[in-house]
């Protein structure tokens, strides 16, 4: 018998109508055969407000009661679509992070999951039961609730799937898929039918905000199928699975950008071994994670200058480590940029083509856009351009790759 995990997000849970629609959504898989385990997120806005609540009462606050109220929400919504459910007719019931159980580790707040037993939950699902879980939270070695980061309904559904070696994984959300590039920005982004998890996770964290990147980890390293579908309309999303159930492999698949970006130059360092460390090693040590790095030959062999990237909102505390610093590192001025982009053109078939990064940067030149930063990995190429260039630079990408809707 297939068993399936189906997991709804915050706007698919929204309210007790949109909590109605899921169920009947889950009512069918029960009845078309299927063993149902279901994950909810907390009702949308829910979870925010909660936070709120923790940031109003204390400003360096205990993280395992800010778990214990922020892991709130989703107990909420798990108690209510299983009453929904029962009120179907479809036997179900709720269960809690710790009543799984769903161990994680003791980084509260941003917890991993380590481990899921499932001795309770595989008997009752056999019975044809279902399971509503309540999704973002686990229970620490010391007993305590313990939430797995925001957007972690995701990761809670992905390791179940992967623990109960469910058939697939249905991510049901606001949107209807996973998207070439933006449709917000780009009106001619095409709906994917299929990616791969690769690069599902570099459009994750490149800043595509369908699934929490840590879930889409987990998928690749467990061999989960996802598909990401909408919980309106009745129509297929987009598969996330493994490279060799790609068939027709698109040379690019996507093109993700991130505005959550913020550029330094240090001008004129000195050219001379340590240099780096003595630039980066402060930076890491305030927490600092730095992105993209260049650093220009010396002409005269003595001075150079550096440039790097960093989230925004690091930015100021990068200044000012970096100021902190000067004595130690030598350089002749400091100059910051948060006006910048980072566009990045995804494709696994990038390894075995030429000529990917070419058309990125002749596009680019046609447009008159100046690339800052240049970065690349075996799957992806990243370049740092001005923020107003934006939808410009996307739309003419995405033409150029071909990724157009006709
Ligand atoms: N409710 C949590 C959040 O808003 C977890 C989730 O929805 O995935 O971050
Ligand atoms: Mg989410």
């Amino acid at each position: 018998m297939a068993r399936i995990v189906m997991k709804f997000g915050g706007t698919s849970v929204a309210d007790l109508e949109r909590i109605a629609n899921a169920a009947a959504r889950v009512k069918r898989e029960v009845e078309a055969g299927a063993q149902v385990a279901v994950v909810v997120s907390a009702m949308a806005g829910v979870t925010n407000q909660l936070v709120g609540y923790v940031d109003q009462t204390s400003r360096i606050y205990d993280a395992r009661e800010y778990d214990a109220i922020v892991a709130s929400g989703e107990q909420v919504t798990a108690g209510l679509m299983a009453l929904r459910l029962q009120e179907m007719g479809v036997a179900a019931r709720s269960w809690l992070g710790w009543q799984i159980p769903i161990r994680t580790n003791e980084v509260h707040g941003k917890a991993r999951i380590e481990e899921i037993g499932t001795e309770a939950l595989v008997p009752r699902l056999e019975t044809g039961e279902v399971a509503i879980v309540a999704g973002f939270q686990g229970v620490s070695p010391r007993g305590r609730i313990a939430t797995l980061g925001r957007g972690g309904s995701d990761t809670t559904a992905v390791a179940l799937a992967a623990a109960l070696e469910a058939e697939r994984c249905d991510i049901y959300t606001d949107v209807d898929g996973v998207y070439t590039t933006d449709p917000r920005i780009v009106a001619k982004a095409r709906k994917l039918e299929r990616i791969s998890h690769e690069e599902m996770l570099e459009m994750a964290s490149l800043g595509a905000k369908v699934l929490q990147t840590r879930s889409v980890e987990l998928a690749m390293n467990h061999g989960v199928r996802l598909q990401v579908l909408s919980s309106f309309e009745d129509k297929p999303g987009t598969l996330v699975v493994d490279e060799d159930e790609i068939v027709e492999q698109q040379i690019v698949s996507g093109i993700a950008y991130s505005r959550d970006e913020a550029k330094v130059t240090l001008v004129k360092v000195a050219d001379k071994p340590g240099v780096a460390a003595s630039v980066f090693g402060p930076l890491s040590d305030a927490a600092v994670n730095v992105d993209m790095i260049v650093q220009s030959v010396s002409s005269d062999g003595k001075r150079t200058d550096m440039t790097f990237t960093v989230a925004k909102s690091d930015l100021e505390r990068a200044v000012a480590t970096l100021e902190k610093n000067r004595d130690g590192i030598e350089y002749e001025d400091l100059i910051s940029d948060a006006d910048v982009v980072k566009i990045s053109v995804i494709g696994v078939g990038m390894r075995s083509h030429a000529g990917v990064a070419q058309t990125m940067f002749r596009t680019l030149a046609e447009k008159g856009i100046n690339i800052q930063v240049i970065s690349t990995s075996e799957i992806k190429i990243s370049t740092l351009v001005a923020e107003e260039y934006t939808e410009l630079a996307l739309r003419a990408l995405h033409t150029a790759y071909g990724l157009d809707a006709a």
